[in-house]
């Protein structure tokens, strides 16, 4: 596969799907009879976590953005200026919403909608890639189904969740739905292999452990920090012998996410209040600079609110991960005890001595703890208490 789908392995059928509608969109750009119903103006990108639903709705942007003509295939050359602008979210033509806290308010979304309304620079699509759509609060989908229903002629809509119905049902019966599929662990190594020169079997160990999440296996393959964190996250089951050693795992366990978390924020916050005061000119002199300044304050706490938000987010999402690996653990363990044949997740080496040394009830009574812990945490259940809690039931014979 070449052009802008190459990031896409094993999602064929949305592939061709997005590769029609795009050659449809060109079609009515050049004022060509176009297939019918090829194209429309609102999409619903939908799949799990890390089944690349962000990657395919920015690859169809550059397809419907892109200044080559590319033919009866459809598609974006993934090279030219204008595609290259898409990737590098640098398009004037592209709004990327990325909402940073835990959801997206009304106001916000009004001023997108104005923006969206607006007429392509390029001449050819408005396109607004909206990202985690469903963190919309309900008023915020309200504003948006405005805009939905009633769209400005060569807007586009791309809206990202993990499901359909992770949408208000107005919202979602006015998109055309694109369902991505949780690609197979060949797919992810054969990208990881040939993109990124990546050795094949390492990259089909890394395929295995992000079962499916074409960008964790590639951290996992490639940043040597990403892979000992895992690996410190999968030495629990084996720590977890009795009760001192239990709580130290928890707390390993929380500070482990806390630093990972703190790693991602940290590269993102400084640039981001560097950029800001860039904008309101500090370090220059003359008329207007104190009022400046003053506005600068607002805006600089704002910021920091939004910061703060992220932050939090980010810190529960890097906890929630490594408790989904450790729960995947224990599935492989329940898939050995029960003599299951299906693909591991970890090595069976890792997984043999634990397996034969409990009972599959055991096994299942250790990922309702995971998935119990999983739960008090969206609860806002302080999260040390949370995982030493999972640790003791962990701990249990
Ligand atoms: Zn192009």
């Amino acid at each position: 596969m070449t052009g802008v789908f190459i990031d896409l392995p094993g999602q064929d059928a949305v592939v061709a799907q997005l590769r029609r509608a795009a050659a449809g969109a060109a079609d009515l750009l050049a004022g060509r009879r176009a297939e019918p119903g090829a194209m429309t103006h609102a999409w619903l990108f939908t799949g799990p976590p890390g089944s690349g639903r962000s990657v395919a709705a920015r690859a169809f942007a550059a397809a419907l953005l892109c200044g080559t003509d590319v033919g009866d295939a459809g598609g974006g050359c993934g090279e030219c200026a204008s595609c290259r602008q898409v990737f590098a979210g640098t398009h004037a033509d592209l709004l990327l919403i990325r909402p940073e806290g835990l959801s997206y308010g009304v106001k916000q979304t009004r001023d997108l909608v104005l923006r969206a309304a607006g007429k392509p620079t390029g001449g050819r699509w408005q396109i607004v890639l909206f990202e985690d759509a469903d963190r919309c609060t309900e008023q915020a989908a309200n504003a948006l189904l405005k805009a939905i229903e009633e769209p400005a002629p060569r807007t586009v809509w791309l809206l990202c969740a993990p499901s359909a119905e992770d949408l208000v049902p107005t919202i979602r019966s006015r998109c055309r739905v694109v369902t991505l599929v949780v690609p197979s662990s060949a797919a992810v190594a054969q990208v990881l292999t040939e993109r990124d020169g990546v050795e094949p079997a390492r990259a089909l160990a890394a395929a295995r452990a992000a079962q499916g999440h074409i960008g964790r296996a590639r951290r996992l393959a490639t940043d040597a920090s990403a892979a000992k964190r895992r690996a410190d996250v999968l030495r629990v089951p084996s720590s977890v012998t009795s009760l001192g050693p239990a709580l130290s795992a928890a707390a390993a366990l929380v500070r482990t996410a806390e630093e990972e978390a703190k790693a991602v924020t940290g590269e993102l916050d400084e640039p981001e209040r560097e950029a800001l005061r860039r904008a309101f000119g500090e370090g220059s002199s003359g008329k207007g600079v104190a009022k400046a300044m003053r506005g600068m304050a607002g805006a600089m706490k704002d910021l920091e609110d939004r910061q703060k938000s992220r932050a939090t987010r980010v810190k529960r999402d890097t906890l929630d991960q490594a408790l989904l690996e450790l729960a995947l653990f224990y599935r492989d363990i329940l898939m050995l005890q029960l003599g299951a044949g299906v693909e591991l997740a970890n090595p069976e080496s890792d997984l043999r001595k634990l397996a034969s040394s409990s009972t599959p009830e055991a096994t299942l009574r250790r990922l309702q703890a995971i998935m119990h812990c999983r739960e008090r945490l969206t609860l806002n259940v302080a999260p040390l208490l949370a995982v030493e809690e999972m640790a003791l039931s962990l701990s249990e014979g």
